[in-house]
């Protein structure tokens, strides 16, 4: 981690990765982009291949007991984080140290607000099968989800996670009260959004919209996030019901 960026109180990411070179990717545009350029954040990669020891630079291995594909070596990886870590001894608290698994707890809202309030963030981008079990116990590595299903490697993952903390730093998202009326942010999936024209294809903007009510604004949409997150998400609905938060 840059020895400045730990000074200057920067939220700090760090990326473990066999592709460095898909970072910045997306995040280096817009909102995110611009947030990056001006120093609201730092994103560091670590090509985990150059860690490698043997003289193939091999960073893979067939798993024991036999099976497709290869698996991350546990002694590889553990350089790379190792010398991440001995470069922010100064920080405290440590940054969490996330390995992206489809294994993982499913990322949400809570941990994504969680994790802005951190340092920053050391993310893992496993490859091929996955992870040596030991190098995830011995060096206390949370497993984060994107969700239930499968992809070919961390690096989207890690993108994703980094764009939803991101914009919730200060000074990252024009418009902060936007961020709380969100999807989520209440424990409920957000009301329908409209806009000019006011009519378009036979369909209108609903009048109370319109009206400059904001009381009734504001119970008609309360009452469309309710239905709807009933309908399509009946565990949120549920837990939304019971008022425990959404992302316990
Ligand atoms: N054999 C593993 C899948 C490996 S996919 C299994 O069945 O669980 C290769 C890598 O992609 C993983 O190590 C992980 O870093 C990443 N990955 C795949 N799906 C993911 C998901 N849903 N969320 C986060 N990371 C994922």
């Amino acid at each position: 981690m840059p020895e400045d960026a730990l000074a200057a109180n920067v939220w700090c990411a760090t990326v473990l990765t066999l592709f460095p070179e898909m970072f910045p990717g997306p995040l280096g545009f817009s909102l995110a982009g611009k947030a990056l350029e001006m120093g609201v954040w730092r994103l560091e990669t670590v090509d985990i291949r150059a860690f490698a020891r043997d003289k193939h630079r091999s960073v893979d291995a067939a798993p024991a007991g036999g099976g497709a594909g290869m698996v991350l070596r546990p002694d590889v990886l553990a350089a790379a984080i190792d010398d991440v870590r001995a470069r922010e001894t100064l920080l405290r608290p440590r940054r969490p140290l996330i390995c992206l698994s489809p294994r993982g707890a499913p990322l949400r809202q809570k941990r994504v607000r969680a994790l802005r309030s951190e340092p920053g963030v050391v993310l893992i981008c496993g490859r091929f099968e996955g992870i040596d079990e030991r190098l995830l116990q011995t060096r206390g590595v949370e497993e984060v989800s994107l969700g239930d299903f499968v992809l070919s490697g961390g690096e989207p993952a890690a993108l994703a996670l980094l764009d939803a903390v991101v914009r919730m730093l200060p000074g990252v998202t024009g418009n902060p009260g936007a961020l709380e009326e969100e999807s989520f942010e209440q424990g409920l999936l957000e009301y329908p959004h409209y806009t000019k024209p006011g009519e378009w294809e036979g369909m209108v903007t609903p009048p109370v919209l319109l009206s400059g009510n904001h009381a009734q604004i504001r119970a008609w949409r309360k009452a469309r996030s309710e239905e709807i997150t009933q309908r399509r998400r009946p565990d949120l609905w549920r837990r939304y019901v019971a008022g425990t938060e959404e992302n316990e």
